[in-house]
């Protein structure tokens, strides 16, 4: 479902050339679940983000659900990115000024969808949170918040979803709990799962673990 060739990105900073990722390849098949890790500042969300196509590889080839996303115009991208992926992010992203249960609602209403107010509603139950559906984003703790999140990133039934750092703003137990939620929606609706994690805990539940390191895979670790 995600094929990486050959992908290059550099950063311009006056006249210094800053190369973040170098001739990187990987693929991830439908319904696998993989975890990107090395050390801070290796280029793991700038990674992430060319995967998701939130920006542009400089070099090589993204191909998305057969689609080859530096052959797409940005609305193209924007297209793909609502019907087939999810996102979760540390800082959970959710939209102020709206309630839970309207931040689960916005990629339904996007897609259209009649039954936007009743499956938010089955989808914050199954995350736990039936009691706070009403409620704002500064309302909520960082693992509710994060709860939200899911929900939202499930909405769509995503065939992938990326998560950047999901459980690096939780203690331990939430954690854990945001963890199983993720990997349960994994199983049970086949998605595919790309996570950026310091965790090495949460990186041994994936199938699979990238270790980038200088702009390079360093290992590829068979589960
Ligand atoms: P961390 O684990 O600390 O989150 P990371 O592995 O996710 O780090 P990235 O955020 O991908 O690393 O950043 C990789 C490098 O690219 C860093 O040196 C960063 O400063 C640089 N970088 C990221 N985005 C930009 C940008 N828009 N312009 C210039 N440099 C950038």
């Amino acid at each position: 479902i995600l094929s990486v060739d050959q992908v290059s990105k550099t950063y311009k900073s006056g006249n210094r050339v800053l190369t973040v990722l170098d001739e990187v390849n990987f693929q991830v098949k439908q319904g696998e679940s993989i975890a990107i890790v090395g050390p801070s500042g290796s280029g793991k969300t700038t990674l992430l983000g060319l995967c998701a196509g939130l920006d542009s590889a400089s070099k090589g080839s993204v191909k998305l659900n057969g689609k080859a996303l530096e052959d797409l115009s940005e609305d193209e991208r924007a297209m793909v990115r609502s019907q087939d992926v999810g996102f979760i992010f540390q800082n959970f992203q959710l939209l102020p000024t709206l309630t839970a249960l309207e931040n689960v609602m916005v990629p339904l209403e996007l897609k259209k969808r009649k039954d936007a107010k009743e499956r938010a509603t089955s989808l914050l139950k199954k995350v736990g949170l039936e009691e706070r559906m009403s409620h704002y984003p500064t309302q909520l703790s960082g693992g509710e918040q994060q709860r939200v999140s899911i929900a939202r990133a499930f909405a769509n039934e995503p065939k992938i979803l990326f998560a950047d750092e999901p459980t690096g703003n939780l203690d331990t137990d939430t954690g854990e709990m945001i963890e199983d939620l993720i990997f349960e929606l994994n199983r049970e609706q086949g998605t595919t799962l790309v996570l950026v994690t310091h965790d090495p805990e949460l990186a041994k539940k994936t199938n699979r673990i990238i270790r980038i390191k200088g702009g390079k895979i360093q290992e590829a670790i068979d589960e």
